[in-house]
């Protein structure tokens, strides 16, 4: 088999140790198995991209040694989502939605299922300022994979999502839409990224058997979380990784990732850490495991 793997990060703020571990391990996943890793930036939610924060990932992950075989931005890919959109629509399996936000709360919605408000009103799917949703159907009653590191998941769309969004009231293509085209036209075999995004794969399982897509094979790694359990982010005022200091930053991560670092002496550059992490890489030291504490990663809990 070719492995194709990726990383595709929201340029939404610098690389922090959250991103690293997912970016290191969908790499040394990818050349364990002399596949390719592919780099994608998902700035296709323009509103979420923080000026300067492509570039800093790029460089960050250029001075760690962590080479992408080719790189791709989502913004150029506009045309694809739409054009799959226009597919869906001839198909009959989309339908346009005119609820705003404040009445999907006021129905007591808010994280939960849409309840197929507008599926029948027939509502023009021409008019730009509407959201676009998909049609769920029987299979989205039961998504089942089997994931790398979580095991077996079954998940009812209809009762966690409901009818989920293609297109946002902005316009924007969902991250549903954009991931499943992106991973499908790019020929991903392997996700590898966060738990957190456990829950999205649901959807875009479905999304791939409705457009008749086989499914890659998923990994979910535990999250990187502060002492008080929340997931590294800017919200959580996750600090950059220091990319002057490499070999220390790829320890970090390596021992993150349950890697003997005990194995390679520190002084080694980081291009033979890199290669002997390749060799020494074993994901099934991650299994179950959903979220691991690591202190000293936000700019409030620095020893
Ligand atoms: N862009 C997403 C993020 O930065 C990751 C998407 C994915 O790996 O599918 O969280």
């Amino acid at each position: 088999m070719n492995y194709i793997g990726r990383f595709a990060p929201t340029p939404s703020g610098d690389l922090h140790f959250g991103s690293l571990v997912t970016a290191l391990a969908s790499y040394l996943d990818a050349k364990q198995q002399q596949g390719k890793w592919l780099m994608r930036i998902e700035d296709a939610d323009q509103p979420r991209v923080k000026p300067g924060s492509i570039d800093s990932i790029l460089q960050c992950l250029d001075a760690l040694g962590l080479h992408w075989d080719t790189l791709c931005y989502q913004s150029e890919h506009l045309k694809d989502y739409a054009d799959i959109l226009t597919q869906l629509v001839r198909e009959e399996r989309i339908y346009a939605c005119e609820c705003t936000r404040a009445q999907i709360a006021s129905r007591g919605l808010v994280g939960q299922a849409y309840d197929g408000q507008c599926a029948s009103k027939g509502l023009s799917l021409n008019k730009e300022h509407l959201a676009l949703r998909i049609k769920l159907d029987a299979r989205a009653r039961a998504v089942r994979w089997q994931d790398t590191l979580q095991g077996y998941q079954e998940h009812n769309l209809h009762q966690q999502t409901g009818d989920f969004l293609l297109r946002r009231a902005d316009g924007l293509p969902s991250y549903a839409l954009t991931s499943v085209i992106d991973d499908w036209l790019q020929g991903v075999t392997h996700v590898v990224r966060g738990m957190d995004l456990l829950a999205a794969t649901a959807p875009q399982i479905h999304l791939r058997q409705l457009l008749n897509q086989p499914t890659p094979q998923y990994a979910h790694l535990p999250l990187a979380v502060t002492p008080e359990g929340l997931k590294l982010s800017k919200m959580s005022h996750a600090k950059a990784i220091d990319w002057k200091h490499p070999v220390r930053s790829l320890r970090e991560a390596f021992q993150f990732l349950k890697l003997p670092i005990e194995d390679i002496p520190a002084e080694e550059n980081q291009q033979n850490h890199l290669n002997w992490a390749i060799e020494a890489w074993k994901m099934n030291r991650l299994e179950n495991l959903q979220q691991i504490s690591w202190p000293g990663q936000t700019e409030s809990d620095t020893p």
